[in-house]
């Protein structure tokens, strides 16, 4: 199937080919065809498998169809979880409507009110816009939903886990009944189902390849880590090798971000945080460093990092595993995009066992178990907190692939690394334990 056999006009199209897109991905191939016949629609499908377009055509093309209705406000609404994820929307808006002189806007949370007011008074097809800065324009009375058409939610899983439920909801109450309605989530499941319930009629529903077909193109290795200077060592190995050609390392926290940011620098590394702290000016600048090259290890927390696109992303690091499994994939899916292979390595602390057991669990496939010489591990790996207590470890736990020497259990046994590793050009790490995750 190619993009003209969509029924897409010719402005699309064109757009399209500008953008270098040769033919529709399996969700574009999927939901296109649906949402342009006016159904509602559930769509799981993940970051990375084309869903901004998926959405943003049928969208584009409702708007051309149609007259608009009298009135100034959007007639396209699409809501996402954060900034940096609008900001994505709001490009691909930019890219694909570009010969279609459709009016557009953004409003999220962290930016200046004013310009946002005054861009909501002027007639507007499209409305980019976080729930919390939205319900807050909404509240003021500076927003009219009469002639809205279509209502787009973007990443709902994530929406809701982030608490916006209610403003969702309140904000769903607030639209025309005769709206159309596109959900996209990584899960179909659970809340996100009862959500749908309530805002779609008579959804169809699409489900792209789940996680397990996802991620082939990724190598997913971990490290045990002692403590938090070994994390910090085996960071360092890493990033002193070629083949780490750009990385984003995720840390749990803002301040993790910030500290680990300057350490690398002070390594010689082009680093820089991104994190929900920063200003979205400096966020935007951030990623655009990154885009550009000038950066070459961005270290973010989960919700900045959220949605980014950087194309050729060679290495995703977990210097701290996430709490939720599903965010594992969502961190990893920032590599081996668009066909490239990604590799992603996850250093795991002591007590962030279990996180490795829900990740195992959740992508049905087991993480491969790294050691690098004059790296190793002090402890053998410990076992999952469910495991504990029921005698004996589950198969194949602690079995770990060894790189670099010859003499050590599972060396010599004809498997081939999948990436490469020579001894730490750091020259190992203190003994000393440095204590905690800092
Ligand atoms: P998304 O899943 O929407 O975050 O998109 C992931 C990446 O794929 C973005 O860089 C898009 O520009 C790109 N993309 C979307 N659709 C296509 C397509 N049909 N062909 C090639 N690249 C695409």
């Amino acid at each position: 199937m190619s993009f003209t056999d969509l029924n897409l006009d010719e402005q699309l199209l064109r757009a399209i080919q500008a953008c270098g897109f040769t033919s529709p991905s399996d969700i574009q191939k999927q939901a296109i065809p649906v949402a342009l016949e006016g159904h509602d629609l559930m769509a799981s499908a993940q970051t990375g498998t084309g869903k901004t377009a998926a959405f943003v055509l049928p969208a584009l093309q409702r708007l051309l169809n149609n007259e608009p209705a009298p009135g100034h406000g959007p007639r396209v609404l699409i809501l996402t979880p954060t900034r940096e994820l609008a900001t994505q929307v709001t490009d691909a808006i930019r890219d694909l409507g570009k010969f279609s002189r459709l009016r557009s806007t953004t409003v999220v949370g962290g930016m200046p009110y004013p310009p946002q007011i005054k861009m909501l008074r002027q007639p507007l097809d499209l409305l980019v816009a976080t729930p919390g800065r939205l319900i807050d324009h909404f509240e003021s009375g500076r927003l009219d939903f009469g002639r809205l058409e279509m209502l787009v939610l973007d990443e709902a899983d994530r929406m809701l886990d982030m608490g916006f439920v209610d403003d969702v909801e309140r904000i769903a109450a607030a639209l025309p009944e005769q709206r159309q309605t596109l959900l996209f989530s990584a899960t179909l499941e659970g809340e996100v189902r009862n959500v749908a319930r309530r805002l779609l009629k008579e959804p169809q529903r699409i489900q792209i390849a789940g996680v397990k077909t996802n991620h082939d193109s990724i190598d997913q290795h971990i490290h045990q880590a002692d403590d938090f200077r070994h994390k910090q060592a085996l960071l360092a190995h890493h990033l002193g090798q070629e083949a780490v050609s750009q990385a984003i390392v995720f840390t749990a926290t803002k301040r993790g971000a910030d500290d680990l940011a300057k350490q690398l620098r002070e390594q010689g590394h082009r680093s820089a945080a991104l994190h929900g702290d920063m200003s979205q000016g400096a966020r935007r600048r951030t990623v655009e460093q990154m885009r550009r090259g000038q950066c070459r290890v961005l270290v973010a927390t989960d919700v900045a990092a959220r949605g980014i696109d950087i194309k050729g992303l060679s290495h995703v690091f977990n210097f701290d595993l996430p709490m939720a499994a599903e965010d594992y994939i969502h961190r990893i899916g920032r590599t081996g995009r668009g066909g490239a292979s990604g590799t992603a390595l996850s250093l795991v602390g002591p007590q962030e066992w279990d996180k490795v057991a829900r990740i195992e669990k959740l992508t049905g496939c087991k993480l491969n178990r790294l050691v690098l010489d004059g790296l190793e591990p002090r402890q053998p790996e410990p076992k999952p907190f469910a495991q504990r207590g029921k005698g004996g470890r589950p198969g194949g736990y602690g079995q770990k692939r060894r790189f670099g020497g010859n003499n050590k259990p599972g060396g010599g046994n004809g498997r081939k690394p999948t990436i490469h590793h020579k001894r730490p050009a750091v020259g190992g790490r203190p003994r000393s334990a440095g204590n905690g995750q800092g």
